[in-house]
């Protein structure tokens, strides 16, 4: 079992509060406007979204009225059943994987103590985009397509220039690819995201887990990833196989990658996969045989 425990409260702008949640260091937000007060992300189980939802009314002095789960990664939803009377908001992804080999209820049960038959899915779907007033402030919700997972929304305050972004950032650790991921279109999510800081050079954007950066660390962030699809598909192309890139981290090193060695073989896989389910053409046999 998993320990779980919340960090106080920090103010980043204006009403605009983060915490730190354990087990696995995600970010939560707090976005209080004059007649709603909005929570971004949840926590891993029901109890920490309680205790997520109670400390806020605590800082504020008013309850949460509204919910964002930025993604379906339990460390980010599972809270919301939690925080019942709300208005919560999900990518419309969200619901179906309730109840599908998605979440798996033994592993669920034996690492978060948690029983999947108490998850609830958002009240309500998000397609594309969402605005939302908190009263004197105004929110936007939005799904930047296919990125870190296969539902992901980020949340933009205006007038506060923050930008939560779910896992499209991380930066406590290098960014986490699993089988929703798209690395085909991340980066592409990422332009969206950078897009607004042309207009406000201190846009703030707050990651899924770690501490908030500004843009330049985001567009590095991006930059890795489009350097990591690209490596990757050159590499397939050519028909060299996953265990031959393992082999070549311990040899030669005749192809480079933008991230920590162990982070790329546990990525790989799922860039292999990503890459097989585009159709991407893999040469087979040796180069000279290829005529
Ligand atoms: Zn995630």
């Amino acid at each position: 079992m998993r320990h779980f425990s919340r960090s106080p409260w920090r103010q980043l702008r204006e009403g605009v509060y983060v915490a730190t949640l354990e087990p696995t260091g995600v970010t939560v937000g707090l976005v209080a406007g004059t007649d709603a007060v909005l929570l971004v992300d949840t926590g891993s189980s029901p109890a920490q979204g309680a205790d997520v939802a109670a400390s806020a009314h605590d800082l504020l002095g008013r309850p949460v009225t509204h919910v964002v789960v930025t993604h379906w990664h339990f460390d980010h939803f599972f809270g919301l059943a939690g925080v019942p009377g709300v208005v919560s908001y999900g990518h419309e992804s969200i619901r179906g994987k309730l109840g599908s080999e998605a979440i798996d209820p033994e592993v669920v049960r034996d690492e978060l103590g948690v029983d999947t038959a108490d998850l609830v899915p958002p009240t309500d779907d998000v397609s594309i985009v969402k605005a939302l007033d908190l009263g004197g402030r105004r929110v936007e919700i939005v799904h930047p397509g296919r990125a870190h997972s296969d539902g992901d929304l980020v949340v933009y305050v205006p007038d506060a220039r923050v930008v939560f972004t779910g896992d499209l950032i991380e930066t406590s650790a290098e960014p986490s690819v699993g089988p929703d991921s798209s690395l085909a279109s991340w980066s592409m999510a990422l332009d969206g995201l950078l897009s607004g800081a042309g207009h406000a050079p201190d846009l703030l954007f707050v990651p899924g887990h770690g501490e908030p950066v500004g843009a330049m660390e985001v567009a590095e962030q991006q930059a890795a990833l489009a350097s990591m699809w690209a490596s990757s598909e050159d590499r397939f192309r050519e028909g060299v196989t996953l265990e031959e890139i393992v082999a070549d981290f311990n040899g030669p090193r005749r192809y480079s990658w933008p991230f920590a060695p162990q982070h790329v073989v546990d990525i790989l896989p799922f860039v292999y996969a990503e890459l097989e389910r585009r159709g991407v053409t893999r040469r087979r046999g040796l180069p000279i045989s290829s005529v």
